[in-house]
């Protein structure tokens, strides 16, 4: 006997992404999973009295979006913070504006958050400074966080709470912008956000709280359904966190959550009395950097602990944003993978901006996979443009290389440092498209259905969750998307409008336009 279907989409255009079957027009939902996947004749007959129908109209239907690769709590906190991000925002005037209007709806001495700033964007084309600040808010600590999260600014107020004057001592890496007669810091901070943060009073719970609704009610809006959280310090206390969100509900999409490799003995430890489907353990996150001119960590000390981590049966996701530290992930693969051969690690680069074919080569080789975030193209391309060398715009988001050399490339937009509707991102790994109308190497680019997988088929293979999520096939999760528009229908650089019409996760309309 046919099991009586909880919800029936109809009259659809599905595109399922599940090569056995990639085409459909209706969808049998049984709890919380796909019972089938097939034409309206056969699945209308699974309707039962207290089945829920929806008449799609033609309407295209795609897996859930899955965004591999974005920070939620932090999105949460930015939120709630000024925007100043170059949408909204075109000066350091229209900043002082922004924060203005914030001081005169908060309490004197409470602090401001604000971030976004980019100072390639503003008709001053420099960064604000704390006199700056100072005018818009005289009465309130105000830190004004740059979209790259690498600088801050800090007006009179915050320094004088944190005490930091002329005599503080910049920690190592950090900088602080000064006078130079005096010496006097002007509030511009390179690299001290870590420094800044710890000594500035955490968001209250309240706050944190009504943030995480406005993230979590955006997410699904634009159809995410599963995201994967990328902190590199993530530990315990995140764990923690995000477990209570989701026993109460106020985080719906599923989340993968990765840990900083300091994380790595307690990891066994973190447990959740809800099912894996809503939250597990991602992959380890290793940063390499070269800020202070050598590489971090060291290539012996960083082989040591790839081959410590993948011997542990655990998945490691590199944050790679240039040459010299993807280089030196692939070598640590390189001297890890022959010590203890492991089929299927699924090891991920995360960002691998800038891939010469030399590495691609080498990365290839390793079996290794890359995340990338197509909506930079779409943020930061005329800044891509205008600042990177030669030499690496030539392979920057070289997403149509990656792939025709065998490289399984998943999509994502590192959020909160870039907004992350996917079908901005889908757009513009179409066009490569920036939103100033340039386009950065148009050969790149794949096709709407190539970068339709890479946000939902190919971030669940990113997760190992390929065979539960990611297409609409038959015992999957019942995570699907109603877009107004079908991506491979319309001109490309229109991808970028298509509406989210309905969100189901977990076989429920949880948003509807
Ligand atoms: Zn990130």
């Amino acid at each position: 006997m046919t099991p009586v279907a909880d919800l029936i989409l109809h009259r659809a255009s599905i595109i399922t992404l599940d090569e056995s079957n990639p085409v459909a027009t209706a969808v049998v939902i049984k709890g919380s999973r796909i019972a089938a996947v097939g034409s309206d004749q056969d699945i209308l007959s699974q309707r039962g009295p207290k089945t829920e129908v929806i008449d799609c109209q033609g309407k295209t239907v795609v897996p859930g979006f899955n965004d591999a690769h974005c920070h939620p709590i932090a999105l949460a906190a930015s939120l709630l913070s000024v925007d100043c991000g170059p949408a909204s925002v075109r000066s350091i005037l229209d900043i002082q504006e922004a924060i203005h209007h914030r001081a005169r709806q908060t309490q004197r001495g409470s602090w401001i958050r604000a971030n976004g700033y980019n100072e390639f964007y503003l008709t001053e084309r420099r960064h604000p400074n704390r006199r700056d600040l100072d005018s818009a808010a005289p009465e309130h600590p105000v830190k004004l966080t740059h979209r790259s999260g690498h600088a801050c600014v800090l007006n009179s107020k915050a320094m004088e709470l944190l005490g930091i004057t002329a005599e503080t001592e910049e920690p190592q890496g950090g900088m602080m912008e000064r006078d130079l007669d005096t010496g006097e810091p002007n509030g511009l901070l390179f690299e001290m956000n870590t420094f800044v943060d710890g000594k500035m009073p955490s968001l209250t719970e309240d706050e944190l709280e009504s943030g995480i609704r406005l993230a979590n009610e955006a997410f699904l809006a634009n159809g995410i359904t599963s995201l994967q959280d990328a902190t590199w310090n993530n530990s315990a206390g995140r764990w923690q966190l995000l477990r209570r969100l989701k026993e109460r509900g106020e985080l719906l999409p599923r989340v993968s959550m990765m840990t900083g490799a300091d994380a790595l003995e307690e990891r066994p430890s973190f447990s959740y009395g809800g099912s894996a489907e809503h939250l597990h353990l991602g992959p380890v996150k290793l940063i390499i950097q070269t800020a202070t001119g050598s590489l971090n960590p060291p290539q012996e000390e960083l082989n040591r602990l790839v081959l410590k981590v993948h011997g542990m049966g655990l998945q490691l996701a590199f944050h790679v944003d240039e040459t010299e530290t993807l280089e030196a992930a692939i070598t640590a693969l390189e001297y890890a993978l022959p010590r203890v051969p492991r089929p299927d690690h699924r090891h991920r680069m995360e960002h691998c901006s800038v891939c010469p074919p030399h590495l691609m080569k080498r990365l290839k080789e390793t079996g290794a996979m890359v995340v990338t975030q197509p909506p930079f193209i779409y943020y930061s391309g005329e800044r891509y443009l205008a600042t990177v060398p030669p030499g690496d715009l030539k392979w920057l988001y070289a997403i149509g290389s990656l792939r025709s050399a065998g490289i399984r490339v998943a999509a994502s937009s590192d959020a909160p440092v870039v907004p992350f509707n996917p079908l901005v991102g889908i757009c513009a790994a179409v066009t490569r498209g920036a939103a100033s109308g340039q386009t950065l190497l148009p050969h790149e680019s794949t096709s709407p259905l190539e970068a339709l997988q890479a946000y939902t088929i190919d971030a669940a293979y990113a997760d190992f969750e390929e065979n539960s999520k990611g297409s609409i096939s038959r015992g999957n999760l019942a995570d699907l998307v109603v877009l107004s528009d079908d991506p491979r229908a319309v001109p490309p650089e229109q991808i970028k409008d298509i509406q989210v019409l309905t969100t189901i996760l977990d076989g429920k309309a949880v948003w509807q336009e």
